[in-house]
């Protein structure tokens, strides 16, 4: 079984603005595990476990969900925590820009993902980029200098994650472009 999930890759020249913010928040949360800076991302869909034989397949629907979406033009937002600043179990940046055709994205990639047996989302879908893992659930400072960044997504990738003990390692397994030209 292969561990799956799809998601927005980010700019190198992003992920090294959010390395930076990382640092300024690590000076007020202690015991927070952070996101090494490559392997930010933007998830759309978790997958859990999936046989191998089942990539191809997918892949080839995820390219159908994907084409007629626009590239998505995204801003970095806020920080926040779920499920709260008061008891946080992950740190994430919010997006702002096109975020409602981020959301059919991602409801159109959970379709696709339906298809192969995949349990479709019940939770509303809330864009973010996870920062940063609590295994106790802890109270957060987020009040650091806000970030400031920008990108334009043009494809979606789907990721197989290898979970160790020294962090997870994602590497990308297909790629499928977000052709869209309008609406
Ligand atoms: P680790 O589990 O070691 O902390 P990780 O969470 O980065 O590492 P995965 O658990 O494989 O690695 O998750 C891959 C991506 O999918 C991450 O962005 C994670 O936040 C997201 N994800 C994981 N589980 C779920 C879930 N049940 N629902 C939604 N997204 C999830
Ligand atoms: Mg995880």
């Amino acid at each position: 079984m292969i561990r799956a999930f799809v998601a927005l890759d980010l700019p190198y020249e992003l992920k090294g603005t959010l390395a930076a913010a990382v640092e300024r928040l690590t000076e007020r949360n202690r015991g927070v595990r952070w996101v090494r800076p490559e392997g930010m991302h933007l998830t759309l869909k978790f997958l859990g476990d999936i046989p191998e034989t089942d990539v191809q397949p997918i892949a080839g629907d995820l390219d159908v969900a994907a084409g007629p979406c626009s590239p998505l033009r995204l801003r970095l937002s806020g920080f926040g925590a779920f499920p709260g600043p008061k008891k946080a179990r992950v740190v994430w940046v919010g997006v702002s820009g096109d975020t409602e055709a981020l959301g059919s994205l991602a409801k159109r990639v959970d379709e696709a993902c339906a298809s192969h047996g995949i349990p479709r989302e019940r939770r509303p879908f809330a864009g973010h980029i996870t920062l940063g893992r609590l295994r106790v659930p802890s109270v957060v400072d987020l009040r650091v200098e806000p970030v400031q960044g920008a990108f334009v997504a043009e494809e979606i990738v789907l990721y197989r994650s290898e979970l160790s003990p020294g962090g997870a390692r994602y590497t990308p397994l297909h790629k499928s472009r977000l052709k869209g030209t309008g609406g």
